[in-house]
C-alpha cells in the first residue's frame, strides 16, 4: 500500500516540494492549494521576471543576506544553493542568468518560465493536486495524520509538508501553535520608507549607485543604490536596512530617523581634505558648476540650495559654514521616517515557526514526526535579491528528500 505525502500550499516551496519527489510505488503525493491557482507569486515575482537566486556562491557570505535564520539556513543551503538552483533548472532547459548587482533571472526574462518547469516537472512526477482545499485543522490519529479541509472530506497522510507561506497576523499561525508549536510574531520585512513633506520628494525619480544608511539608535548600516519615491525613498540600501530593522521598526511603529552617507567612499577627514584640494586646484570653478561626487546634478544643486550655498560661489570662496553643512549633508543627512510602503516587487513577512523546532536536516518537525516545513512558513527570511526563493527551494528540495526517503523504507 503506497505510503501518502500531503503538501499543504502550492507555493514555490510546495510545488518545489512536488516537482521534487519522483514517481514511485512507494508513495504518491498531493498537493493541496486553498485558492485555484499554482504558484501565483512566483509569476508575480520580479515584476514579472523572477528573481530565482543569486549569484552568490560562498556559503557563509550568502547566509549574511538571511536577517533572520541564518546559522540554520548554513545546513539547508550548503546541500541545496544557488549553483544547485541553476542546475536544477538548467536541467529542465531554463538558462538563468546573472546580472550586475547579482541577481539571476531567467533567460526569458519571464516569471512563467520558471513556473512552468516546477508544474511541468510536479505534474510529470505524477502529483495529484486538489485546487480550493483549505486546510482547517490538523491532528494525529494512530499512525497517520489527519487533514480536514472545509467542504471535503478528511484525508489520512503519513506525512504532510506544510508550505502555507507567510502571514501578516499572529492568527494566520492558529493551526500550528494548536500543534503545540512555537511562532515568532509576523511583521513585515522589505518596504520603503516614507517621508511625508520632506522637500527631497520634489526630487523622485532621482536615484545614486551606491549609499550608507544608518538607523538611529540601532546597529543597522546598509549599502546600495538608493531611489527618491514620491513618498520618501527606496531601493536597495533602503529595502535592505527594513529588512534588518523589521521587529524594531515594528516596535517603533515605524516612527524613526536615518542618517544618509551620500558619498561611501568619504569619511570626515577625506572629505575635509577633499574640499581642500577643491579650494586649492579649482577655486575659480563654481560650485553649483563643478560636481565632485559624481551626485546626480538635481540632488547636487538641492544639497547647495539646502545648505544655503549660492550656485555662482566659487570653490575658493566658499565660506566655512556652508562648507561644514555641505560636510554633513553629504555624509551624515538626516530624515525622519513616518510610515511605510508596501513593495510591491518582493514582498515579504518575517516571523513564522520556531527553527529550534525543524531540523535543517530533512525539514522535519522536532515535535511531531511526519510534520515537515519549508519556505516562508518558517522563521526565515532573506533581503531583496533572489533569497526569499532560494529558501523556498532549498527546504521544499529538502523535505522532498527526506519525505522520499522516509516513505520509501517498509
Ligand atoms: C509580488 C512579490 C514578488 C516577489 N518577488 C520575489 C523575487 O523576485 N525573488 C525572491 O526571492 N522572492 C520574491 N518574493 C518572495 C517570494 O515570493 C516568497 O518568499 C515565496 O513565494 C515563499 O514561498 P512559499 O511557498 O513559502 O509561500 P507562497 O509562495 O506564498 O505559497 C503559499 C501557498 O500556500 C497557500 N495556502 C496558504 N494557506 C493555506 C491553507 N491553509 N491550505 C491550503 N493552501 C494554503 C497559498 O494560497 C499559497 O499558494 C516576492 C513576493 C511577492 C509578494
Amino acid at each position: 500500500m503506497p505510503k501518502t505525502i500531503a503538501i499543504i500550499g502550492a507555493g514555490a516551496a510546495g510545488t518545489f516540494a512536488a516537482a521534487n519527489l519522483p514517481k514511485s510505488d512507494a508513495y504518491r503525493v498531493l498537493l493541496f492549494e486553498k485558492t485555484g491557482k499554482a504558484l501565483q507569486k512566483v509569476r508575480a515575482s520580479g515584476g514579472g521576471r523572477c528573481n530565482v537566486t543569486h549569484q552568490l556562491f560562498d556559503i557563509p557570505e550568502l547566509i549574511e543576506r538571511y536577517p533572520r535564520g541564518p546559522r540554520w539556513l548554513k545546513k539547508t543551503l550548503h546541500r541545496f544553493g544557488p549553483q544547485q538552483t541553476i542546475d536544477w533548472f538548467e536541467k529542465r532547459g531554463v538558462s538563468i542568468v546573472g546580472e550586475a548587482d547579482g541577481r539571476m533571472f531567467p533567460e526569458t526574462n519571464s516569471a512563467e518560465t520558471i513556473a512552468m518547469a516546477i508544474w511541468e516537472t510536479a505534474l510529470r512526477n505524477g502529483t495529484e493536486v486538489r485546487f480550493h482545499h483549505k486546510l482547517e485543522a490538523l491532528q494525529r490519529v494512530g499512525e497517520h495524520w489527519k487533514l480536514t479541509f472545509g467542504g471535503h472530506e478528511p484525508v489520512l497522510a503519513d506525512a504532510v509538508l506544510i508550505t502555507t507561506g507567510g502571514s501578516p497576523q499572529l492568527s494566520g499561525f492558529n493551526l500550528l501553535q494548536t500543534l503545540g508549536h512555537t511562532i515568532a510574531s509576523p511583521v513585515p520585512s522589505l518596504f520603503t520608507f516614507n517621508m511625508p513633506g520632506n522637500p527631497i520628494i520634489a526630487l523622485m525619480g532621482v536615484s545614486v549607485p551606491e549609499a550608507i544608511v544608518r538607523i538611529s539608535g540601532t546597529k543597522i548600516e546598509t549599502t546600495g543604490p538608493l531611489l527618491i519615491t514620491h513618498w520618501g525613498m527606496s531601493g536597495p540600501a533602503i529595502l535592505r536596512a527594513s529588512a534588518w530593522g523589521a521587529r524594531e521598526l515594528a516596535d517603533r511603529a515605524y516612527q524613526f530617523t536615518i542618517s544618509v552617507n551620500w558619498v561611501p567612499g568619504l569619511d570626515e577627514a577625506s572629505l575635509k581634505a577633499k574640499f581642500v584640494q577643491l579650494r586649492q586646484q579649482d577655486g575659480r570653478q563654481s560650485v553649483g558648476g563643478k560636481n565632485p561626487f559624481d551626485l546626480p546634478k538635481r540632488l547636487w544643486q538641492f544639497f547647495l540650495q539646502t545648505c544655503g550655498v549660492a550656485e555662482d560661489a566659487t570653490w575658493a570662496t566658499l565660506e566655512a559654514a556652508p562648507q561644514r553643512k555641505l560636510l554633513e549633508k553629504l555624509i551624515r543627512d538626516p530624515y525622519t521616517v513616518s510610515g511605510k510602503t508596501t513593495f510591491k516587487e518582493e514582498f515579504v513577512t518575517s516571523g513564522g515557526v520556531s527553527l529550534k523546532e525543524v531540523s535543517p536536516e530533512t525539514l522535519e518537525s522536532r515535535l511531531h514526526p511526519g510534520i515537515y516545513f519549508a519556505g516562508e512558513v518558517l522563521d526565515v527570511d532573506g533581503i531583496t535579491g533572489g533569497f526569499n526563493f532560494q529558501h523556498a527551494w532549498a527546504s521544499g528540495w529538502l523535505a522532498a528528500a527526506a519525505m522520499a526517503a522516509t516513505s520509501s523504507q517498509s
